[in-house]
């Protein structure tokens, strides 16, 4: 859980990160422990990517800076857009399932196809 210091300073990194167009330019898993990683490009330098590992219960990036950057906020926006999009599709294939069994539940008459 975030506190007020660290929200306010999330808030102002993705801010930061809108204004500037940063992006994430890939995703994979680190070969040596299969963290997940995401490298974000960086704005100063076109050739440049930062790469942001989302160990457990905290984004680490290996940019120099010491609050929270632009890169881990813009990898924090993709992971909660990530767990939004499914939570969304579980709840439709909840839902899915529920319209589904609810007929066969409650009728299992043996039924003909011909009238
Ligand atoms: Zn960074």
């Amino acid at each position: 859980m975030l506190n007020h210091q660290e929200a306010l300073e999330l808030e102002r990194a993705t801010a930061r990160a809108a204004r500037e167009g940063t992006t994430i330019i890939g995703r994979g898993r680190r070969k040596a422990d299969g963290v997940r990683v995401f490298a974000v490009a960086s704005s100063r330098d076109a050739t440049r990517a930062y790469l942001v590992a989302v160990e457990t219960g905290r984004l680490v990036c290996e940019c120099p800076s010491r609050k929270v950057c632009k890169h881990r906020a813009i990898v924090h926006a993709a992971l909660v857009a990530e767990a939004t999009a499914r939570r969304v599709a579980r709840e439709a294939a909840e839902a899915a399932t529920r319209r589904e069994s609810a007929p066969l539940r409650s009728n299992t008459r043996p039924f003909s196809l011909y009238r």
